[in-house]
């Protein structure tokens, strides 16, 4: 017979484990759809002038990053936490306890995680800079910088290419990471052999 924690392994771990993803995916579906709802548009009012009066003034064309975060004035982020706070709390009462916990938990990371990436693709050398994956994602979030109609997501850019707002950098982008430019430890391997 299964000891206890194997048969809650097989029976409610994958349970658990796709309600943190699905609240991760529901938190970066929300991110998208009001950065480009709120964030964008003129009726917006205060959404608005936050979002382009200080991140998009701050970081544009030729100044993407800076040696610290500078957006923190007229970030729109604690407004998303009442959505939220009002959707979790009507979770609350519809799941079941240990699925609320992981829904919960999978919400609060992605949310934070939100808003690390946000500020960190504007921080020059930026220790995630050393992975490729992330250089990927900041090239994107810096064409939203250059392009204001595309790229609205920070994490899941698939959802920009559901809603047909996807836009892969330009090969001649002016604004590559800097990290980017790092060579790689191959070509560091051949330019070292040719010598
Ligand atoms: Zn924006
Ligand atoms: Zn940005």
């Amino acid at each position: 017979m299964m000891p206890g924690w194997e048969r809650w392994a097989v029976s409610e771990l994958p349970l658990l484990v796709l309600a943190a993803i699905g609240a991760h995916l529901v938190s970066s579906a929300g991110q998208t759809l009001l950065h480009r709802w709120l964030g964008h548009r003129r009726w917006a009012g205060r959404f608005f002038r936050n979002h382009i009066n200080f991140h998009h003034a701050y970081y544009a064309r030729g100044h993407m990053t800076s040696a610290v975060y500078r957006g923190e004035e007229g970030n729109n982020t604690p407004f998303f936490l009442i959505p939220v706070l009002l959707a979790g709390s009507g979770l609350f009462f519809l799941l079941p306890h240990e699925l609320f916990a992981a829904a919960a938990l999978g919400g609060a990371a992605s949310f934070a995680a939100h808003v690390y990436f946000d500020k960190v693709y504007h921080v020059s050398g930026t220790p995630l800079g050393r992975f490729a994956w992330f250089r990927r994602k900041q090239q994107l979030h810096f064409v939203h910088h250059l392009h204001a109609n595309s790229n609205f997501a920070v994490i899941d850019f698939f959802w920009d290419r559901l809603l047909g707002t996807y836009r892969a950098p330009d090969e001649d982008a002016p604004e590559r990471p800097q990290a980017a430019a790092r060579p790689t430890r191959r070509a560091m391997l051949v330019a070292a052999l040719r010598r």
